[in-house]
């Protein structure tokens, strides 16, 4: 699990993400999740390279509610 939920107080609820869910590197307590989130490459999440964009991109999802 990368996630840590704490409740606190008045029922506030905290999340930390523990571990990297793109490499699973293990955060130190304090270190910046979001610097290392950004180091990463689309393709590390399973996403097309930055500027290739795949050439049904703007088909419809759910071919545009026809039945065929
Ligand atoms: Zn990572």
């Amino acid at each position: 699990m990368s996630l840590r939920a704490r409740t606190y107080s008045r029922s506030r609820r905290f999340f930390t993400l523990t571990h990297c869910p793109l490499c699973g590197y293990e955060f130190d307590s304090d270190e910046s999740r979001p610097d290392h989130l950004a180091d990463h490459n689309p393709e590390d999440a399973g996403l097309n390279p930055l500027g290739k964009i795949d050439e049904d991109h703007d088909a419809p999802l759910f071919a545009g509610g026809r039945v065929d």
